[in-house]
C-alpha cells in the first residue's frame, strides 16, 4: 500500500495489457477501479488507525502544552513570593506597615497588628463608594507591605484575630 499525501498513479494492468494509468491520491493500492474489496478493507483499516493516531498525538501535545501552563504559573509564583520578601516592608516611618483587604497601611498603636485583627480605616475615594462617607472596618490580610506609595494611617483596632484572644 502507498501512503502519503499527493497523487499516485494506479499502474494496475488493465484489459489492454498496458498499465493503468488512472490517479488516485490518499492511501491506497489502486485507482477506485482496481483497488479490490480486501486492498479496499486495509485501507480502510490504516486510516482508522491513521486517525486514531492523530488524535492521541493531539492529546499528548494538549497534555504537555497545559503541563507547560502549569509549571510556568508555579515558576511565576515563585518569583513574586521571592520578590515581594525583597521588596515588602514590615516599618514604614517607625510605624507598623500592615495590608488591610490587601492595601497598605500604617499603624502605630500597641500591641503589633496581626492577621485577621479588626480595623477602622480613614474614608477614601474608593470606601466613600464601597462602603459610605466615614471610617470604614477593614481587615488585616498581611503583615509589611509591598506598596512604595504614601500610606494612611489605621485609625483603631476593633477586634483582635480569633487566634489571638
Ligand atoms: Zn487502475
Amino acid at each position: 500500500m502507498q501512503t502519503g499525501i499527493g497523487e499516485k498513479t494506479c499502474g494496475r494492468p488493465t484489459k489492454s495489457g498496458a498499465p493503468c494509468k488512472a490517479r488516485f491520491s490518499g492511501a491506497g493500492f489502486a485507482c477506485k477501479l482496481h483497488t479490490t474489496s480486501e486492498e479496499a478493507a486495509q485501507v480502510t483499516a490504516y486510516e482508522l488507525g491513521y486517525r486514531h493516531g492523530w488524535e492521541r498525538h493531539s492529546e499528548i501535545s494538549q497534555s504537555m502544552a497545559s503541563a507547560n501552563v502549569e509549571h510556568l504559573k508555579r515558576r511565576i509564583a515563585d518569583l513574586e513570593s521571592q520578590l515581594d520578601k525583597t521588596k515588602r516592608q514590615h516599618t514604614v516611618n517607625g510605624c507598623q506597615a500592615v495590608e488591610v483587604n490587601g492595601y497598605g497601611y500604617l499603624w502605630r498603636g500597641t500591641p503589633a497588628l496581626e492577621v485577621g485583627d479588626q480595623v477602622m480605616l480613614p474614608e477614601n475615594p474608593v470606601s466613600r463608594i464601597k462602603e459610605g462617607p466615614g471610617s470604614w472596618q477593614g481587615t488585616v490580610t498581611a503583615l509589611g507591605t509591598t506598596y512604595e506609595g504614601s500610606l494612611s494611617m489605621i485609625l483603631r483596632r476593633v477586634s483582635q484575630a480569633a487566634s489571638n484572644s
